[in-house]
């Protein structure tokens, strides 16, 4: 049987970390499986489902390389609901109920009162047909209950390993609102079933309602598929992540934070596993070495610290010619092979070549403190044209001239020539730097 799962997005906000794990984890256990990847947009709330919001899921899909092969809305598809509503409805597994927001609650508070579990009592079953008709007449509109079976309900989670409810200590889910709009649990498990999905990966949120949802599969006469409920994440010190954190959102860690989709897709393919963390540059060697058994029942902490180090070495690791498209998309077009490969050991962010490129190129404010040292040395500065050896060839004959050794004798050339007192290998950024540019820099 072929691997079938879906990740299945609420466009009610901006994609954050967390929902990017959930796909991400979702889509390599498809992808490490030749399986097929459903992108559902569970929009039933429509209210607050947002156009906006749905671009933003599929922009941040393709941001970190997920592709889909199919895509759902929820929306499109309530006639298909209906009928499957119908079947519930006459096997009287969906059971209308008539009491007001007010009167549930003062049941729940008689029950929590009396130490008891707030379970829905299950009244409404007793109405007979003259006493829905009363209610119907007074104006008020049903809502529809899922009626629970009592009995066990076990599976044995990708993730947890066993998990086991009793059906008897749980409450009969409201599926269906009074305006006759279904809720998300009776969709998705209807799209689950139609979909052919195979296993539902998601977070540990919703364990609870996979022992719901068991029965309505059952219910609606299919063999449930198989489960795997990933803890959620948690910040740096543990504490809840916070969706009021800018940094959270895919699309300011990408356009603010200006970090690498690769450092996303490395990190939360391991945190929270027992691999280590690795900086990854191609996605394929993640889907090859991913392992959905490797992922603990421990909470993971997000840090974005661990991201940004993680952002460095995949730059210090990333080829020119994986790289490109991203420079070109900063600016940075004409930078060459030969550039990179110098100043990629001293980026952490991508936009940091722009400084060097500037370093490079112009405009650089040199920094000279001892004129009469820097005048020696720009004398000594070989002939044309330059190579490798050109920079050892210049310290030396300074040395030679001037007595100086060590960062006496580098610091102020490096400053003169870059107006910094850091940056790539001198020998290397003397070449990019260039005859003419140095001369110039030198004599300011
Ligand atoms: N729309 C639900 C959510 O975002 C889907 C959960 C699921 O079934 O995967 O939490």
């Amino acid at each position: 049987m072929s691997v079938r799962v879906r990740f299945a997005p609420s466009p009610t906000g901006m994609m954050h970390i967390g929902n990017a794990r959930t796909a991400l984890i979702t889509w390599l256990y498809a992808r490490s499986k030749r399986g097929h990847f459903l992108l559902r947009i569970d929009d039933t709330d429509l209210e607050r489902s947002k156009q906006e919001y749905e671009d933003a899921i599929e922009e941040g899909l393709k941001w970190l390389g997920m592709g889909w092969d199919e895509k759902a809305r929820q929306r499109d598809r309530l006639d298909y609901y209906a009928v499957k509503i119908e079947q519930l409805k006459a096997s009287g597994r969906l059971y209308p109920c008539y009491e007001t927001a007010e009167e549930l609650e003062l049941k729940r508070k008689s029950q929590l009162a009396r130490k008891l579990p707030p379970i829905y009592d299950r009244e409404a079953l007793k109405l007979t047909e003259d006493q829905k008709k009363a209610y119907e007449a007074q104006g008020r509109k049903p809502h529809w209950r899922f009626k629970m079976n009592h009995a066990p309900i076990k599976w044995n989670d990708e993730v947890r390993g066993p998990v086991h409810f009793e059906g008897g200590d749980m409450s009969d889910p409201v599926l269906i609102r009074e305006d006759g709009s279904p809720l998300y649990h009776l969709c998705s498990v209807i799209d689950d079933i139609d979909y052919k999905i195979t296993h539902v990966v998601r977070g540990e949120d919703h364990v609870t309602n996979t022992a719901m949802h068991v029965q309505m599969f059952e219910a609606l006469g299919a063999t449930p598929p198989g489960f795997a409920h990933l803890p959620l994440l948690s910040d740096a010190q543990g504490g809840k992540l916070s969706k009021r954190l800018g940094a959270l959102n895919l699309r300011e860690l990408r356009d603010d934070e200006g970090l690498e989709a690769m450092a996303v897709v490395s990190l939360m393919a391991r945190l929270g596993t027992s691999d280590p963390i690795e900086p990854f540059t191609d996605i394929k060697d993640v889907i090859a070495n991913f392992d959905i058994s490797k992922f603990g029942r421990g909470t993971p902490k997000f840090d974005q610290e661990e991201l940004n180090r993680l952002n460095a070495k995949i730059l210090h690791h990333t080829s020119y010619a994986s790289i490109k498209p991203r420079l070109a998309e900063i600016g940075l077009a004409d930078l060459d092979e030969a550039f990179w490969d110098v100043v990629r050991p001293n980026l952490e962010k991508l936009s940091d070549a722009k400084e060097w490129w500037r370093v490079a190129n112009g405009p650089v404010q040199p920094v000279i403190e001892d004129a009469a040292f820097i005048a020696e040395a720009a004398k000594l500065l070989p002939e044309t044209p330059w190579t490798r050896e050109t920079w050892s060839q210049w310290v030396e004959a300074v040395k030679a001239q001037t007595g100086r050794k060590g960062k006496l004798l580098f610091m102020p050339l490096r400053q003169a020539l870059t107006g910094m007192d850091h940056g790539p290998e001198l020998a290397d950024l003397l070449l990019l730097i260039g005859p003419e540019k140095a001369k110039q820099r030198l004599a300011a």
